[in-house]
Parts: structure tokens; C-alpha cells; sequence
């Protein structure tokens, strides 16, 4: 094993690597919201803003509701402003539907959010709730003449316990903030996005939040203990436990995680926490294919092996992440795994022993030498999708296979895009058999963009031909809604549907999302 990335460098002058905490996530939301007035998008966007039902109320509806509103809600929390407003239509996905809103309501406490809901109730009004809108499924844009509840400014943790291990917060709070309130208590909180720094707890309970130590630790719904719902009907509903052990009733909490704001608008969350891990030991291995490293994945996890943290990416990633970055990572491997170990001592003889398995596999295997090495690779695997979206329109996907299949997926997805002659990058979670196929390309050319459209239904066929499920972690929103009941079948549509009708009778919650109501 060579023990420096030689061949992982910083470009000698460059300032070095660009941090992701630097970059401007709302620049790169302008412009996704710029890219969705591009020519030809309504006849490529996936629905309409009908399908999301609302439609714009009359002027003496307008001001009825407005005053409804502002009876029990500080005058600043209503945004009407067009600018203002504006600013709240979308998530970060292409190709989905948005619609203009009535007004944002700009939520501070649970009442708020009650107020809201009961005036919505009232009006028979249509609800967005919205976290951080960093969600790339369409699962947060609004819907015409209808309100987002925006839970952005319920940023207090409200409790740290130590003795028992748990944090009880707001949904405002940002997943990094989070974790860095936390880690200064000498505890972890694990579920980490790569939007970890411009993603919301709410919106990560609101779509079942993977990211990259998912491999060892899980998904926000594995560290879940309790939630404070607010309901279509203004009630509050307190779900869950504080205690490591409860069985008691419905698990309705895990019913909320990953509902997408179509059962009720999350306002408050007990979370497990673990002791504060390790740091980790860093290494990386280039690969001649795409299937070889994929092989080199399966063959870690039969040898039992349980690294923190293992991704892939691919040539196409990697020449972009070394631009954006302006490092000069290794583009011409077809494929570089990434993996971590954090079991502190044995980290290091953790990491050998992966990197022999995969080094059987015919990778080249580079142990990060220091700190700034092993920073350099992970910044660059949390970079790909704001690199790859200063080429063209991006358009990421989400499946995830049994991790036996990868090898078959890496291919599948190859042949795709020769068969479209379109690029396609792919990167992802690969220790969880979760990857983001991204197809890179010219959205103002129509041939290209339905090319695009066709290589993500593509993608999703595949996953499911394979055993898999169209989304990860990312949600269904409006993006993959017709695919949903391809997967779940007919009988799991009608219980999501029985489901949604007992919770939401008038159907005002997020409606048009992830499922229709309507055959
Ligand atoms: C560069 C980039 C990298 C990403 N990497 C990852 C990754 O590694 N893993 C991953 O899982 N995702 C990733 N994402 C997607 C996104 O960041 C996540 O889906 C995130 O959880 C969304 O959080 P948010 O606060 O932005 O929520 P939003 O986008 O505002 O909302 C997401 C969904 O949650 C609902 N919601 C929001 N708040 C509430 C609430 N309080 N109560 C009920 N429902 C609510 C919304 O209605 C919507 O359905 C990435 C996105 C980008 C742009």
C-alpha cells in the first residue's frame, strides 16, 4: 500500500481546496431557480403545477385569508412580497412543477405553525412545509394560491442530555449546526447529507436524510426517538419516547420520518445521539472500472469489514471535483473508492486490512498521509454535485441496489448513457449500494434534455430491475411520483392513500407529492 497520495494533490498555488461551508448554496439555489424558466420547460417538466392542485384565490378570498393569518401571527412572519415570496418556490430539483403561493408564513413556534394550519384548514387552502429547500425531489415547492409554512426560523436546540443521550430541537436547525452543538458535549450525531451545512433537521426528517457515514450508522430514522407533529387540523401530536427502549402503540414516529410534509409539519425533535466517534483514518483506491471497484465493495462487506464511511466516484466526478476544488485528483482512474475507519487505535489496521481486500480487486490503494489529505478527499466527494453543476443542468438520481448488484448498476448505467450520448457521472454511497447518477447537460437543447429525461427513467427501471427502490435518500416529490406505485404496487398505494385520508382528510398537507390522490 502506497502510504502518500502521490497522486491526490493540491495544485501547487491554488489557495488550496475550496470549502464546502464557503461555497454559496443560495447562488447555486438562484440558479437551479433560473434554470427552471429555461426554454422548453413546460413541456419537460414532470406534471404540472395542476397536478399539484391549488389555484390562485380571488382578491376578497386573498385579503380574507391574509387577515385570518395576521390575527395570531406577528406581522413579519406573513411574507406577501413578490421578490420576497419568490425566494420560497422551489427545492434545488429540475423539472418539477412550482407554483406561486399566497403568502409564506415564517414560522417561530409550534403556535404558529397551529395558526397556519387551522387558517389553511379553514380556507381549504393548500401547505408547502418547507425546511431549508435544499431538497432535490420538488418535494418542497409550492403550490399556487396555496401557503408554505417555512420552518427556517426554529433554530433553537432546546435541550442537550448528556447522562440520557439525546437533543431535543427545533426543525430550523441546520445538520452541521447540530452536529458541531453536539460534538462540543463529546457526543455525535451521525446522519450527515453532503448539504450538511445548508440542510435542515425538519427537511431531513421530512425525506429520511441518508449521507455519508450511513454505511456504519443508518438514516435520520435510525436515530429518531420522539417528534412534536402539528396536524392538518392545528391539533399537536407528540409521538415517540426520551427512553433507549418503548414499544408502546403504533410506531407513529417512524409514520412522520420520511412523509415529506404530506402527514403534518414536524416543530420538534428528540434525537438519539452516540458517543463522540473517533477521527478517522483515510484512505482511497483507483480502479481501471467502474465494476472492478464495485466488486471491491461487495468483497469488503462479505469480509465483514465495517468502515465508516465508503464512497465511490467516477472519472466524470472526479475531473470535476478536482476543477472546482482546483486540486488535481486522479480523473484518469475509471473509478476511485473513498473509505474511512474510526475505531480510533485499530482504525489504521482497520483501513489496511480494507484496503487488502481491495487492492485483490485490482485497486490501487493510497492512504491519505495526514489530515489535509484526508480533508482534501472527503471535501472533494462532498463537492460533486455543486462541481458537476457548473457544466451544464444537472439532473441527479438516486437509486440504491443490494450492494451484490453495483457492479451490474455501474455497467447498466454506462450502457445508458452511450446508448443516449449523453454524460452521465456517477458517484454515491456505494458501502450502501446508493448511488447519483448525474446526467450533465444542455438544458436549451431539446434534444438533450428529453434525452436526459429519458436516461432517469432509465436509471430508476435498472434499480428496480435489480432489486432496488428509486430513491435512497433524496424522496419521491414530484420528480418520481409515477414511479412510487411501480414499486410499492397496487395494495401499497391504497394504504399510503388510506393513510394520508386518516391523517388529512381534506388533503391541504404537501398535496400532489409523492403520491395523487386521484387515479
Ligand atoms: C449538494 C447537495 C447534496 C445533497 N446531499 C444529500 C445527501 O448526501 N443525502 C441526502 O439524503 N440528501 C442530500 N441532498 C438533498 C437534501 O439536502 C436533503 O433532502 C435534505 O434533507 C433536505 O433538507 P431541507 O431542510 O433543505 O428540506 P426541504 O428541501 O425544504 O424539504 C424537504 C422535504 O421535507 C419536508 N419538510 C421540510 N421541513 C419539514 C418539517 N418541519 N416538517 C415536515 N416536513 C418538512 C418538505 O415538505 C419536503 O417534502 C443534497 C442536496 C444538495 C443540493
Amino acid at each position: 500500500m502506497t502510504t502518500t497520495l502521490d497522486r491526490i494533490r493540491i495544485t501547487s498555488g491554488s489557495g488550496g481546496p475550496r470549502r464546502e461551508r464557503d461555497t454559496d448554496p443560495g447562488a447555486a439555489q438562484r440558479g437551479r431557480a433560473e434554470g427552471l424558466t429555461y426554454p422548453g420547460r413546460m413541456a419537460t417538466t414532470r406534471g404540472s403545477t395542476d397536478d399539484l392542485g391549488g389555484s390562485a384565490p380571488g382578491p376578497a378570498d386573498r385579503a380574507q385569508v391574509l387577515a385570518a393569518l395576521r390575527e395570531h401571527l406577528p406581522e413579519q412572519a406573513v411574507l406577501t412580497d413578490h421578490d420576497l415570496v419568490q425566494g420560497y418556490r422551489t427545492d434545488r430539483a429540475m423539472f418539477c412543477p412550482a407554483g406561486m403561493p399566497l403568502a409564506v408564513v415564517l414560522a417561530r413556534e409550534t403556535a404558529h405553525v397551529q395558526h397556519a394550519l387551522r387558517v389553511a384548514s379553514r380556507f381549504g387552502l393548500p401547505v408547502v412545509p418547507q425546511g431549508a429547500r435544499s431538497g432535490l425531489s420538488g418535494a418542497a415547492n409550492a403550490i399556487e394560491g396555496g401557503l408554505v409554512v417555512s420552518t427556517e426560523k426554529m433554530t433553537e436546540v432546546l435541550e442537550l442530555d448528556v447522562a440520557n443521550r439525546f437533543v431535543v430541537t427545533q426543525p430550523g436547525v441546520l445538520n452541521a449546526e447540530l452536529s458541531r452543538h453536539v460534538e462540543a458535549a463529546g457526543l455525535f450525531y451521525p446522519p450527515d447529507p453532503s448539504s450538511w451545512e445548508f440542510c435542515s433537521i425538519g427537511g431531513n426528517l421530512g425525506t429520511n436524510s441518508g449521507g455519508l457515514c450511513c454505511v456504519k450508522y443508518g438514516v435520520t430514522a435510525d436515530y429518531v426517538l420522539g417528534l412534536e407533529v402539528v396536524l392538518a387540523s392545528g391539533e399537536v401530536l407528540r409521538t415517540g419516547r426520551r427512553t433507549v427502549k418503548g414499544v408502546a402503540g403504533y410506531d407513529l414516529t417512524r409514520l412522520f420520518v420520511g412523509s415529506e410534509g404530506t402527514l403534518g409539519i414536524i416543530t420538534e425533535a428528540t434525537l438519539a445521539l452516540r458517543p463522540a466517534a473517533r477521527r478517522p483514518r483515510t484512505a482511497a483506491a483507483l480502479f481501471a472500472s467502474g465494476r472492478a471497484a464495485a466488486e471491491a465493495v461487495a468483497a469488503v462487506v462479505a469480509g465483514g469489514h465495517q468502515p465508516s464511511l465508503l464512497e465511490i466516484m467516477d472519472s466524470t466526478t472526479l475531473r470535476a471535483a478536482s476543477d472546482y476544488l482546483r486540486a488535481d485528483l486522479p480523473a484518469d482512474a475509471a473509478a476511485m473508492l473513498l473509505w474511512q475507519c474510526d475505531t480510533g487505535e485499530g482504525a489504521e489496521a482497520e483501513v489496511r486490512a480494507i484496503g487488502a481486500v481491495v487492492q485483490g480487486c485490482g485497486g490501487e490503494v493510497v492512504e491519505a498521509a495526514d489530515q489535509a489529505e484526508a480533508d482534501l478527499l472527503l471535501a472533494a466527494r462532498r463537492c460533486v454535485l455543486l462541481a458537476l453543476e457548473r457544466l451544464g443542468t444537472t439532473l441527479i438520481d438516486d437509486v440504491c441496489v443490494p450492494r451484490s448488484r453495483l457492479g451490474e448498476l455501474i455497467d447498466g448505467v454506462a450502457r445508458i448513457a452511450a446508448e443516449r450520448s449523453l454524460v452521465i457521472g456517477v458517484v454515491g454511497h456505494a458501502g450502501d449500494g446508493n448511488m447519483h447518477p448525474t446526467v450533465v447537460f444542455d438544458s436549451r437543447d431539446a434534444e438533450q434534455t428529453a434525452a436526459a429525461l429519458a436516461s432517469f427513467d432509465d436509471v430508476m427501471a435498472l434499480g428496480l430491475e435489480l432489486g432496488g427502490t428509486i430513491t435512497g435518500e433524496h424522496g419521491v416529490g414530484v420528480l418520481k411520483r409515477e414511479w412510487l406505485a411501480r414499486e410499492v404496487g397496487p395494495v401499497g398505494l391504497r394504504v399510503h392513500r388510506d393513510l394520508k385520508r386518516a391523517l388529512d382528510p381534506a388533503g391541504i398537507l404537501n398535496p400532489g407529492k409523492v403520491f395523487s390522490l386521484a387515479d
